[in-house]
């Protein structure tokens, strides 16, 4: 419609009916008005229907008064078109009719006399409030979609990509165009098996619908795990004719799940091994004790010696293999000194060019801008040694063994769930070695796990490490393939502390108790202990007297008239355990000389003791001379107090 419809007459006054006339019949609304007035001069049959009252009733009526008071001034301000070429206009505004607010759209054209002046307007209409309604639906769901923090896939039932929402470009790091143009068959990917793909392809063309954990990859080639459910579209005729995909990213949940696993089976194995342990220190002081004393007893017989000190070296090496447990059971206390990593490092370099292979080429990158920092040393020791000893046994045919120290912040290792707060000393123990697959990586920190059974493995190495670390709540990462050599990253926080202090030092075996002619009291419910302790300090002129249990040491402390002159209390006695029996000494005599023995010295009986002022303890297993000598300066401090 143009300006043919221009009035080409120039009618006598106002226009008449017959303008309409056209549009009797029509379903179509039609109305004429005048655009100054906005005055009804006429409308049609459908019109009135529309608006709910007869057609003469309209005459004269304000045709803006029937419009939505929302969509007044839009309306308004187009009228002033009207008056221009092409004199035409289509709009769409809410109407209120018989049946309520419709959206009705009109086509407009002003009608002109032969000066061109605009005579009315001819307004032909039609209610689209359907259309309105589903494409603001349409509207609503799209928007929907594109913000939905799920990926949203549809396909064809081929799966030839026809929508992908924004998210799915975000995880995934294709573009539209790439999806689009080059056809990426977005249902192929993360499969385990063509066999379980077809299977996923025969159910879904059936109709129904598929949901699974899928694993695939990023545009950049990083894995991505996916929680997806595909179900059919269909159109009228119940046929499938897209398919949806929702896939949801879970991969930051799969590895937390995998981490929680893992942690939670290293703390069932360090309860086990730690168990274990406890009881071997107790058998182990009974071998170690029964033996030095031995030796002090065997005078000059060379062979006699020799065979005690072979029974006694076994025993240390036991100690220290019951030590390295506790370390991964991490019942092992840290004993925090100030630690140079550098030093420590370079001291441990100078070791390893002496007894590692000559064909394994060793580097050393040290970075100077780290500071001293607390951390147990024989322990940060055995955690690189441990490192570097698996690394030489990964290159049986020469390599390179790569040591590297840096300083880094825990907003750089945010990966490994650290403080972001806190900066660490980064160790890096790099090899070219033969590296590791899936499954033996997922095992190494694993006690007793190895792959070298035939070479004398422990298995023991990588659960110290982790023990170790996690006791100075540092984190372990690794990078590893089969072939491609193994780089183990340690970060300890670097922190330092004020309440450092040295560890004792060891006795060689043979050396005698301090002598002395007090009256000891000994509360140990192991006999051998028991005996070993008593026969060692009888031998060096003390008196001696045993209690097996809590309650019989109490009977003893309580009822005797001999007074003795210190308690050596174990804190793991039946009926009633060392520290009730401490509280009970305690009551008494404050000052009363105790010397407690314990084969788990824990940062809570620490602290128990502490609060009951008790400052000597003794950790088993321990070497007699070294119990002698505690014994004999606490007799003495407590006769000059
Ligand atoms: P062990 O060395 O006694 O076997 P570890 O706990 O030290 O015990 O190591 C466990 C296992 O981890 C080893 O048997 C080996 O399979 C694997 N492993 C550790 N470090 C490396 C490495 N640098 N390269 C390849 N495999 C390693
Ligand atoms: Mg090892």
């Amino acid at each position: 419609m143009n300006t043919a419809d221009s009035v080409t007459k120039a009618p006598p006054g106002p226009p008449t009916a017959t303008l309409l006339e056209p549009w009797a019949d029509s379903l179509e609304l039609a109305v004429l008005f005048e655009p100054a007035t906005r005055r009804i001069l006429e409308v049609n049959r459908a019109f009135a229907r529309k608006f709910g009252q007869q057609a003469p009733v309209w005459m004269d009526h304000d045709l803006g008064s029937l419009l939505h008071t929302e969509d007044t001034p839009d309306w308004t301000a187009a009228a002033p078109r009207l008056s221009r070429p092409p004199y035409h206009i289509a709009r769409e505004h809410r109407w209120q009719t018989a049946q309520g607010w419709r959206w009705i759209a009109w086509e407009e054209t002003a009608l002109r006399d032969t000066e061109g002046q605009v005579q009315a307007v001819r307004a032909i209409g039609r209610d689209v409030t359907k259309h309105r309604l589903a494409e603001e639906h349409f509207r609503k769901l799209a928007q929907a979609f594109e913000q939905a923090p799920v990926s949203i896939v549809i396909t064809t039932p081929g799966g030839t990509p026809q929508y992908v929402n924004s998210r799915f470009t975000e995880v995934t790091g294709y573009t539209l165009e790439e999806i689009f143009e080059h056809q990426i068959p977005l249902l192929r990917d993360g499969h385990p098996s063509e066999a379980a793909y077809r299977h996923f392809c025969a159910l879904v063309a059936s109709g129904k619908k598929w949901s699974g954990e899928l694993r695939s990859r990023r545009k950049d080639g990083s894995e991505l795990w996916e929680l997806v459910q595909i179900s059919p579209i269909r159109n009228h005729l119940d046929e499938i004719t897209y398919l949806l995909c929702l896939r949801e990213d879970i991969t930051e949940r799969k590895a937390l799940e995998d981490q929680l696993r893992q942690a939670q089976k290293m703390e069932s194995l360090g309860t086990l091994a730690g168990g274990i342990a406890h009881d071997f220190n107790n058998i182990i002081s009974i071998i170690r004790g029964f033996t030095e004393l031995s030796l002090s007893m065997t005078g000059e017989d060379p062979r006699l010696n020799r065979y005690l000190g072979s029974v006694h070296a076994a025993a240390v090496r036991a100690s220290t293999l019951v030590r390295q447990i506790l370390a991964f059971s991490r019942k092992n206390e840290v004993a925090y000194r100030a630690v140079h990593i550098n030093d420590l490092v370079r001291e441990l370099a100078g070791l390893l060019s002496e007894t590692f292979p000559r064909d394994i080429e060793q580097v050393y990158e040290f970075d100077d801008s780290i500071e001293t920092f607390a951390a147990d040393p024989d322990q940060i020791r055995q955690v690189v040694m441990n490192l570097c000893v698996n690394a030489r046994d990964a290159m049986p045919g020469g390599g390179s063994l790569t040591l590297t120290t840096n300083r880094v912040s825990g907003r750089d290792i945010s990966h490994l769930k650290v403080d972001p707060a806190q900066d660490y000393a980064h160790i890096r123990v790099a090899d070219t070695g033969v590296g590791m697959s899936a499954e033996v990586r997922a095992r190494i920190f694993e006690p007793f796990f190895t792959t070298k059974q035939d070479h004398g493995g422990t298995g023991l190495g990588l659960a110290v490490v982790y023990g170790i670390v996690a006791n100075h709540h540092g984190v372990i990462d690794l990078e590893s393939e089969p072939g491609k050599g193994t780089a183990f990253h340690v970060y300890i926080p670097l922190k330092i502390r004020a309440d450092v202090h040295a560890p004792p030092a060891e006795h060689p075996p043979k050396a005698k108790l301090p002598p002395g002619n007090e009256r000891i009291l000994i509360v140990e419910d192991e006999a051998p202990i028991q005996e070993m302790l008593g026969e060692a300090l009888e031998a060096a002129g003390y008196t001696v007297e045993a209690a097996l249990d809590g309650g019989e040491a109490i009977e003893r402390i309580l009822g005797s008239d001999t007074k003795h002159d210190l308690i050596v209390l174990d804190l793991n006695l039946p009926r009633m355990g060392g520290i009730d029996v401490l509280k009970v000494i305690r009551a008494r005599t404050p000052d009363f000389p105790v010397l407690i023995m314990t084969g788990n010295l824990n940062a809570s009986a620490k602290a128990e003791l502490e609060t009951l002022g008790q400052k000597h303890a003794i950790e088993k297993p321990f070497d007699l001379v070294a119990f002698g000598h505690t014994l004999r300066q606490i007799l003495d401090a407590s006769r000059e107090a």
